[in-house]
């Protein structure tokens, strides 16, 4: 008798481990204490809380302190237990995690590191250097361990997000009208590398791949691009795959996984060890590309031809411009990032394999809205937090191994 092979649905699915529930408002970041069973979270509701799981396999706080202002922002450095928050008046204030996690010490504080709220704060082990972001339009850094501002550069817009890389000093950070700015630190001066733009919203997330030397930018435009940095050759692919604003993005090097996370609490998690290609250019022309009617305002020809001008599409696999009859096809094209179906002309359907439109993403629901998530990449444990004052904990390794 013949094998017979019963394909099984793929059930891999992110588990959820626990919810740490008690905030009183937005938990606007929240990270995993590696190798301990620990998180700590910062809140709109004032508070910095230390979470250690009990004997009753939940999670309490072990620390709750309150701040003067609503937290904005965290960066935790593990090896030194530094906590650096950022919070809604534009103070940066530092603490001293003890050993047991049980105790924090105020270290510093770097007062008006901002004039307004702290999108992002980032403290570099390397430099001793606290990198910071804000709805001042200001990109600062700060001595860490002499407390003094060693510099700022001013954005277009209010700075949304930063990255940093330790290897070329290299910071990238992203603002709300949309663009990238690649700085290069000197102890206390900066130049500007570059500045790049692909996205119609603003930047809402950073990521860094020093390994790939890829960058990824989230955006509220509800899509990613992944910028080729180290290759110098300047390709940009997207990936679309949310339908609300990308809030998080999270990069696991082993598996060349990249996750992100949305509005609509949907957590991608994106294989990016496939040869994605970049989308085409939208090429003008003011008739279709493949009929030859004219389009609407293509006024001479139409009077010429005595016809009725169409509307203007574009196919997103030719980027050729094209009438609605002539680009009436719908596809999926995940090597382009096109997860959901788009647009496509009638030829490039054809071309089209279904090996091509295999899914290089897989799609969860984490159910709450998303505003952060942090991925411990040793457990495969991803944290998201949301704005339903909720912190959950997941198990990645079904989807992420
Ligand atoms: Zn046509
Ligand atoms: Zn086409």
């Amino acid at each position: 008798m013949a094998a017979q092979i019963n394909p099984k649905p793929l059930t891999r699915k992110p588990v959820l481990l626990s919810k740490l529930e008690g905030s009183q408002d937005v938990v606007n970041m929240a990270v995993i204490v590696p190798k301990e069973d620990g998180v700590i979270s910062v809140s709109e509701d004032r508070t910095i809380r230390v979470w250690m799981k009990r004997d009753s396999g939940q999670y309490w706080p072990s620390v709750y302190h309150s701040m003067a202002a609503p937290c904005s922002c965290m960066s935790f450095n593990p090896e030194t237990r530094r906590l650096s928050v950022g919070l809604d008046n534009g103070t940066v204030s530092e603490f001293i995690l003890s050993e047991d996690y049980n105790k924090m010490a105020s270290a510093k504080s770097y007062l008006a590191a901002h004039q307004n709220r702290v999108t992002l704060v980032f403290f570099v082990l390397e430099m001793e250097w606290v990198l910071s972001t804000g709805q001042d339009k200001y990109f600062t850094w700060h001595c860490a361990e002499s407390g003094r501002r060693l510099g700022g550069y001013k954005t277009i817009a209010w700075a949304s997000c930063l990255q940093f890389d330790v290897e070329t000093r290299h910071v990238f950070v992203g603002d709300c009208s949309g663009q990238v700015t690649i700085l290069r630190l000197e102890q206390d001066n900066c130049s500007v590398v570059t500045t790049f733009r692909g996205h119609t919203g603003s930047i809402t997330a950073l990521c860094w791949d020093p390994w790939q030397r890829s960058l990824f930018s989230g955006s509220s435009d509800h899509s990613i691009i992944m910028w080729d940095i180290g290759g110098r050759k300047g390709t940009a692919i997207e990936l679309q795959g949310h339908n609300d604003k990308v809030q998080s993005l999270c990069y696991a090097p082993h598996t060349r996984q990249l996750i992100s996370c949305g509005a609509d609490g949907g957590i991608v998690v994106w294989n990016m060890d496939v040869k994605r290609q970049e989308t085409p250019e939208w090429l003008d022309s003011d008739s279709c590309q493949k009929c030859d009617q004219p389009f609407f305002w293509n006024f001479k020809q139409m009077w010429d031809n005595k016809k009725i001008g169409l509307r203007q599409h574009h196919c997103r696999k030719c980027g050729k411009a094209m009438c609605g009859k002539c680009s009436s096809k719908r596809s999926t094209i995940p090597l382009m990032g096109f997860e959901f179906e788009v647009r496509v002309c009638d030829s490039c359907c054809e071309s089209i394999t279904d090996e091509d439109r295999a899914p290089t993403a897989t799609f969860h629901d984490s159910k709450h809205h998303v505003v952060h998530m942090h991925f411990d990449i040793t457990r495969g444990w991803l944290l998201t937090s949301g704005n339903d004052r909720v912190i959950k904990l997941w198990d990645m390794t079904p989807v992420v191994s």
